[in-house]
């Protein structure tokens, strides 16, 4: 489905690491695809461009459901800009020439300021449903490839910070938070 005024909503407050405990637990299924979900996605798209991000998952913005939404760069530069409802991943194998795996610097809206390194897949896809319940699908590589691995993370309660070893995990959470600041544990 196309959201014409895609970024016509409202952007909501992001969920930082800690504070809140939907951000640390698997999503919830959407099972209904009507007013509320196409809010749900503006909402989610206005959110991420105020944020610069280029990627966000409903739980970062505090809401229960399996959603996404993108707007990342493939390996060859072109813009990869979508949104799918209950995502299921699938890495892929490489084609031709390109590498399995990537590894590079990786951040995350809900741990503002670090980055990290961080191997994930270079070319995966993303099967699910748009926002009237028909199937979609989001395949891609490089930095795109590496979002949609990231948020569907998300959409099962990991944080990339919590793919890395725990010694870098506490660093990059204290200088989220600031100097003399904290993340709520
Ligand atoms: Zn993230």
């Amino acid at each position: 489905m196309r959201l014409p005024g895609r970024y016509d909503g409202v952007a909501r407050p992001i969920v930082t690491y800690g504070s809140n405990e939907v951000l640390h637990r698997p999503c919830t299924p959407v099972t209904e695809f009507g007013r509320d979900l196409k809010r749900l996605l503006l909402d989610m798209f206005a959110s991420m461009e105020a944020a610069d991000g280029v990627g966000l998952a409903a739980n970062q913005i505090g809401v229960d459901a399996r959603v996404f939404v993108i707007d990342c760069p493939d390996a060859d530069g072109e813009d990869v800009i979508g949104y799918v409802v209950n995502p299921v991943l699938t890495v892929l194998e490489p084609l031709d020439g390109e590498p399995e795996v990537e590894v590079t610097e990786e951040g995350c809206l809900s741990v503002p300021g670090p980055y990290a390194e961080l191997e994930r897949r270079f070319r995966a896809r993303v099967d699910g449903v748009d926002a009237t319940g028909q199937p979609t699908s989001i395949e891609a590589t490089g930095m795109a490839a590496r979002c949609l691995q990231h948020e569907c993370d998300h959409l099962d309660g990991t944080v990339y910070v919590d793919l890395l070893p725990e010694e870098l995990r506490e660093r990059l959470l204290a200088e989220a938070a600031g100097p003399g600041g904290e993340l709520p544990a």
